[in-house]
């Protein structure tokens, strides 16, 4: 944690384990992951490139908050590699929820980290009930 904030750099050890242990577990490749730690926000972001390409994280200064935008991104990651072909991989799915809940579950992520992303995964469910 002594890098100086703001430049890209690889992912922490504990991230790198997770992502190595959970890329092996689904069978999907490992990807090129950009670490970036946040100048100002307490929370993370992170983004998925559809095409593959790699996923980037701008960490944040709240620990489990980087563990679940990990999980987040990992989550799409596999979903994408799923679905190559047919490019159905996308977006926040039901099938994408499933999968981050297993991630979260699977990582100890505590009630009230997982409690905003339980919102999204409800309204998820529910629009696909709808179709
Ligand atoms: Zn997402």
């Amino acid at each position: 944690m002594d890098t100086p904030r703001g430049y890209p750099q690889p992912p922490p050890g504990w991230a790198a384990q997770i992502i190595g242990e959970t890329c092996l577990k689904y069978r999907v490749p490992y990807p090129t992951v950009t670490w970036r730690r946040s100048k100002v926000n307490v929370t993370s972001s992170g983004n998925t490139k559809w095409n593959r390409s790699g996923i980037t994280i701008t960490a944040g200064t709240a620990e489990m908050d980087q563990l679940l935008v990990l999980l987040h991104e990992l989550a799409h990651w596999i979903v994408i590699n799923r679905h190559w072909r047919t490019r159905k991989g996308r977006g926040h799915t039901v099938e994408f929820w499933r999968v981050a809940f297993d991630l979260y579950e699977a990582n100890e992520l505590t009630e009230l980290a997982k409690s905003r992303e339980t919102r999204k995964y409800q309204k998820a469910r529910q629009e696909a009930a709808r179709r």
